[in-house]
């Protein structure tokens, strides 16, 4: 027996028995696992519990989602990150309005907006119990370890060799299958750290857990280095309301809220003149600070003057605090800076 056929044997009796309780885990609606799993990519579980259930509590049908106003959703997202996930579900969501029903084929959940074949493979899994494995960081790096296979998993090669050998030996509990597969690599056979073995269910077949090779795995290419920006961000109030401006609808944070800001590190006198340009009066420096965001290929580096101003005026909306928490979606980035 190969090593993937011995696989379903060992991980399910483990998974019913270990598995965490997650809202998602709660039933098998389609909207709900789809929603969890978009959620899911590059945030931790914990973090997206609560944002799950205020998601659903605001929009419990696909139809709720197709309709929703954008500046509602970018808040119900607000902090999340990665705000092109979500207009991708809206979009999604209106081509399920459409066709009527949620899609019930591997290659039609494929279509949908920003679903990928790892998230195409957890629905159809999860959802309706077909071998169509979800692979993703974590499988791959328990399957590098189980196999001790040096090719760096980052190869689009290796992952479809990996998803092709997987879905060959998916048995009728898909669904337990693939969360078995993801709960192994996200406890037992977890990331950055020692893995767990001795109470690990593969620990007999492994060959990393036989040979202590468990660190050597996986094999990754050398990263890219990140592409910096600099920025000037400027904090401006008045009478207790701040100045915010809806960044463009394409690009890095489409559509969402900032802080007005123009690109290099500029010294005070600079921004000053900028305020000015803004059509603004500027009285007070309060503060100067420096910050940094990191997203997937770029980081910020941003120096963020806040300034009091004599007239809330320019090209801006004008908002207290408590309208910004209430109302304006705020990415990280600027929100730092609340
Ligand atoms: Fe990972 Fe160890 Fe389990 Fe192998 S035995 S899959 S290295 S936790």
């Amino acid at each position: 027996m190969s090593i993937f056929e011995k696989l379903p044997q060992a991980l399910l009796p483990w998974y019913y028995e270990n598995r965490r309780e997650l809202p998602w885990r709660q039933d098998k609606e389609p909207y709900h696992i789809w929603l969890s799993e978009i959620m899911l990519q590059q945030t931790r579980v914990e973090a997206v519990k609560s944002y799950y259930r205020r998601f659903l509590d605001a929009l419990p049908t696909v139809e709720d989602l197709a309709n929703c106003d954008d500046d509602a959703l970018h808040k119900l997202w607000e902090g999340l990150g990665y705000y092109s996930r979500v207009r991708n579900l809206k979009k999604a969501a209106q081509v399920i309005v459409k066709a009527g029903e949620f899609p019930g084929e591997y290659a039609d959940v494929l279509a949908l907006p920003g679903v990928g074949e790892y998230t195409a493979g957890a629905i159809c899994s999860i959802a309706y119990d077909q071998p169509t494995p979800a692979v993703d960081g974590n499988v791959l790096r328990v399957i590098s370890r189980l196999t001790e296979d040096e090719t760096p998993i980052d190869l689009p090669a290796y992952k479809a060799s990996v998803r092709e050998r997987l879905a060959q030996v998916y048995p009728l509990e898909a669904g337990d299958f693939t969360q078995a597969l993801m709960e192994l690599g996200a406890t037992v056979c977890g990331p950055n750290r020692k893995p767990d073995c001795e109470n690990c269910p593969c620990r007999e077949f492994c060959g990393s857990a036989i040979h202590g090779t468990a660190e050597k795995f996986p094999v990754k290419l050398p990263k890219r280095a990140k592409k910096e920006e600099e920025k000037t961000v400027f904090i401006l109030s008045c009478d207790g309301q701040f100045a915010l401006q809806k960044r463009r609808e394409s690009g890095l944070l489409a559509g969402l809220w900032q802080y007005p800001n123009v690109p290099g590190k500029l010294e005070t006198e600079q921004a000053l003149l900028i305020v000015e340009k803004m059509g603004l009066k500027p009285k007070n420096v309060l503060r100067q600070v420096e910050r940094s965001h990191i997203f997937t290929h770029i980081v910020w580096q941003m120096r963020g003057f806040y300034l009091e101003v004599a007239e809330p005026a320019g090209d801006f909306i004008w908002l207290t605090r408590e309208q910004i928490e209430a109302e304006a979606a705020l990415p990280t980035a600027f929100r730092q800076f609340f």
